[in-house]
């Protein structure tokens, strides 16, 4: 039964990203996560670490989202970026699964403790710009069609932006990363390893730097309900840092150069990328 779960696990895995996943690759994976989740989780649950994540629930949201997004456009500086100034932030009270962006509009729920301000420039590069804004352009010309591990793989390359190459907030992006590894270890570990909800659940209580005990089942709920899912995303963001990589090089190029060639391009396709390294 257990090896039954872990090919399961495994073809999932390889109907969504370019490169054979074998099981040595979920095994390095896994101590791979394992150890960022102890280099990042000391400090959350330090004084420091608390103190920061109680000051970053006072900022005004959306003016910080707005100048964000200002210093993303400079970055990028690519004619592909839309104007801070057209996105539309929508607040809403129901219960979402997370912030979303859709037709230059931006929806979150403030009161929402995931979208707690210590995500939010993670959550926004994710999300919006350059996420998922410029994969919605294409799955709308492509009927819809879309590949989850190069959708969310380039979401979640565009969160490690923020770190040195963009906005520095060293803290706030360590606590993403964290929560990132958090959410992938554990679906690899109830999924593929097949250990107990009470594993995952000491895990959360351990290590997870936000919320209390009831988000902690919400984010557990949903590492049952979606296996594999976190782990597609993980490996696709691992195929954009390889393929950036090669790109640099073979090209004698800088990473704005990388992003300018993706962006302008439209990111369509695995193919085009692949095309960009020649
Ligand atoms: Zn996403």
């Amino acid at each position: 039964m257990s090896e039954e779960k872990k090919q399961l696990f495994l073809n999932q895995i390889n109907n969504h990203t370019i490169n054979n996943i074998t099981q040595s690759d979920i095994h390095d994976l896994t101590d791979h996560l394992y150890k960022k989740i102890r280099k990042h989780a000391q400090f959350f649950k330090g004084k420091k670490g608390k103190q920061y994540i109680q000051n970053m629930k006072n900022i005004d949201l959306k003016t910080k989202i707005k100048q964000n997004i200002k210093s993303f456009v400079d970055y990028f500086d690519t004619e592909h970026m839309p104007n801070s100034d057209d996105i539309v932030f929508e607040e809403t009270t129901k219960n979402i699964m997370s912030p979303h962006y859709k037709n230059n509009t931006f929806v979150y729920n403030p009161k929402q403790y995931i979208f707690a301000p210590v995500m939010q420039n993670t959550i926004l590069l994710h999300e919006t710009v350059p996420g998922h804004h410029y994969m919605i352009q294409r799955v709308k010309d492509t009927n819809g069609k879309f590949d989850l591990s190069f959708v969310e793989g380039w979401a979640f390359y565009s969160e490690s932006l923020f770190d040195k190459n963009c906005i520095d907030d060293k803290i706030s992006y360590n606590c993403s990363q964290l929560i990132r590894a958090i959410r992938t270890y554990c679906d690899i570990m109830y999924n593929y390893y097949n250990e107990p909800i009470s594993y995952i659940s000491k895990i959360y209580m351990l290590f997870f730097p936000i919320g209390d005990s009831k988000d902690h089942d919400h984010e557990i709920e949903r590492i049952k309900n979606h296996p594999s899912t976190l782990t597609c995303y993980v490996l696709g963001e691992k195929m954009f840092f390889d393929i950036r990589d090669q790109y640099l090089k073979n090209k004698n190029k800088t990473i704005k150069d990388f992003h300018r060639d993706i962006l302008s391009n439209g990111i369509q396709s695995k193919t085009q990328l692949q095309y960009l390294l020649k």
